[in-house]
């Protein structure tokens, strides 16, 4: 194992990996080509290595990764559930993956029937009139919803600004509100995590653009006062928006369309099992009611019954959310992963994901502090405010984890939690998986108590320990220098 090198470092004169046939670009046509000024005057500094080496060596850096398909990785918020393999297959057909994306609509019509149908599918999931596939994450579809509904209230002549945000929101809420130039005004929650609905009242008014509601919460409750919530922000005017980033919790289950709401985004690197992380790609399609269609980005797909089309001729429109038609790579994925599920195959996914969050809960709270009395939804909360009395945080336990072999849980969010732990385990996991986890769990809080040591100095087998992760974040260095 000479992992820990760097290639640079391992290079050594006159090895080579692969054999290049001489170029046939005579050396003195290159000054004719290519302006001098952006001619290399010495060769470019690249390693030397033999092919067996260099495959051991990034063989080594790769197996120092973990993932979905390496371990357990029940990162809270994040349903990082197990991407069945024949998806990437589909993804990768020809037809597919070839299609130069300035085709012309007459020579794309699969894709488009595709993009068209996946439209259709998650209008039906979601009980909404219509869907755009344009937005690439989350956070996205939300800047995207909220575009919707400011060119909703100007339209009517309103000047809607503020957007109302309850604590338990998703951090990316109160973001796009900002992003979008809108006024976030956050109520707080009750003790039970529901939406304090006399705070509602006080905080809706005529300047409500909107109330955003992530359901099931952050805290993984299923909001409870929903069709009072509805009716207190349509009374006042506003219009609902529902993060549906979780819908892992509630597929076939519920809509929220059916729960009044005007518009909602789906992760579908999150619920429809395409590969995420690391920032990218993903896949935020938004979902509307018919009172919003004529604000949708453009270019809109539409079909005659014998042809798809892309509509750029829509006077009311947002405009463009992004280049082409989003990540369609990723939407291939999500079509696959939905024709093989099926609509049973979706409500069952819901319904074993809550089934393993809870049975997780449930094996764990006599160990560690459990805040809410409630089932959960598809993820659980749990602290460490029990373990904090013998020195030991939540940021201990999750990296004690690592040496058990486990991706941690999701710490210190939500932020209204003191010490949490935000277990997601997603359907895709066996029983024996989770008791695995629970059994490491419990013997973790035991040596909270009789080894606080080895807790806290936890990761003892990582190849790199505890980071400074503020200087990681603002000041990475990503560049070897010799
Ligand atoms: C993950 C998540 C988001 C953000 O999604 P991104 O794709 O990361 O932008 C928003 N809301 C909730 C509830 C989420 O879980």
């Amino acid at each position: 194992m000479n992992g820990h090198l760097t290639v640079f470092e391992l290079s050594k004169p006159g090895r080579i990996a692969v054999d290049m046939p001489t170029s046939d670009v005579p050396e003195e046509s290159l000054e004719t080509l290519v302006k001098a000024e952006y001619l290399r005057s010495k060769p470019a500094q690249l390693p030397e290595m033999s092919q067996p080496d260099l495959v051991r060596h990034y063989t080594a850096l790769s197996n120092r990764n973990f993932g979905v398909d390496s371990g357990f990785y029940p990162l809270g918020s994040c349903t990082m559930k197990y991407n069945p393999k024949v998806n990437e297959d589909v993804s990768r057909y020809s037809g597919f993956a070839d299609l130069h994306p300035l085709s012309s609509p007459k020579e794309a019509q699969g894709a488009l029937e595709l993009l068209y149908t996946m439209e259709q599918y998650l209008a039906e999931i979601t009980g909404m009139d219509a869907v755009t596939m344009q937005p690439v994450a989350g956070a996205h579809g939300e800047l995207t919803g909220l575009k919707l509904i400011r060119a909703y209230h100007r339209a009517r002549g309103e000047n809607r600004t503020k957007v109302i945000v309850p604590d338990s929101a998703h951090g990316t809420n109160p973001a796009s509100a900002t992003v979008c130039g809108l006024e976030t005004v956050e109520i707080k929650s009750n003790p039970d995590g529901s939406i304090n609905l006399e705070a509602l009242k006080l905080a809706v008014g005529p300047d409500t653009a909107a109330l955003m509601l992530t359901n099931p919460s952050t805290l993984g409750l299923f909001e409870t006062h929903i069709q009072e919530i509805a009716q207190i922000v349509h009374d006042a005017g506003g219009l609902l928006y529902y993060d549906g980033a979780n819908m892992n919790a509630i597929m076939g289950v519920v809509r929220p369309g059916d729960m009044g709401f005007d518009v909602v985004h789906l992760n579908l690197h999150k619920t429809f099992s395409t590969p995420h992380g690391g920032g990218g790609p993903g896949s935020g399609p938004v979902g509307v009611k018919q009172n919003l269609i004529p604000f949708l980005p453009t270019p809109v797909i539409t079909y005659d019954g014998n042809q798809y089309y892309l509509d750029q001729d829509r006077p009311q429109s947002i405009g463009r959310m992004h280049s082409f038609y989003g990540n369609f790579g990723v939407i291939v994925r999500a079509y696959a992963y939905i024709r093989s599920m099926g609509a049973d195959g979706l409500r069952q996914v819901s319904e074993d994901a809550v089934l393993n969050a809870n049975y997780c809960l449930s094996q764990l709270k006599e160990h560690y502090h459990a805040p809410f009395e409630r089932n959960s939804k598809h993820e659980c909360i749990i602290t460490a405010q029990k373990q904090k009395a013998f020195g030991v945080r939540a940021l201990d336990i999750a990296k004690r984890l690592l040496d058990y072999g486990y991706h941690p849980p999701t710490i210190y969010f939500p932020m209204i939690v003191d010490e949490a732990i935000m277990i997601e385990p997603t359907e895709t996991e066996s029983k024996e998986t989770l008791d695995g986890f629970i059994e490491v769990m419990r013997k973790i809080a035991h040596e909270a108590e009789t080894d606080e040591a080895k807790v806290q100095q936890a990761p003892h087998s990582t190849v790199v320990g505890r980071m400074d992760e503020a200087q990681a974040a603002r000041k990475p260095v990503v560049r070897w220098k010799d």
